[in-house]
């Protein structure tokens, strides 16, 4: 085994592209206050709820279909959120 371990270096930007299907922001299935793993309710925010790899369809272990995470295809669930009357 190389000698040299690989640690994280927290002090840099992270690279990378993360996967966030567009689809999802305004769709009503989405993750809006928590999201669920199992048993555990987890917190998330309205403005990050729509960006994780599962939705109230597509609960945790599943993820969202590859073609609505890629955006290269539609969601047959996808159904838009009402917007609230002001
Ligand atoms: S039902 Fe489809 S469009 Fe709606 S949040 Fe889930 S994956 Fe996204």
């Amino acid at each position: 085994m190389d000698k040299e371990q690989h640690s994280p270096n927290f002090e840099q930007p992270m690279n990378g592209t993360w996967l966030v299907a567009d689809q999802c922001r305004d769709c009503v299935f989405r993750y809006k206050d928590y999201f669920r793993m199992g048993d555990k309710k987890i917190p998330c925010s309205e403005e990050d709820g729509w960006k994780k790899s599962s939705c109230e369809i597509f609960p945790y272990p599943q993820s969202k279909p590859p073609e609505v995470q890629h955006n290269t295809g539609e969601c047959e669930y996808y159904e838009k959120e009402r917007q609230r009357k002001k």
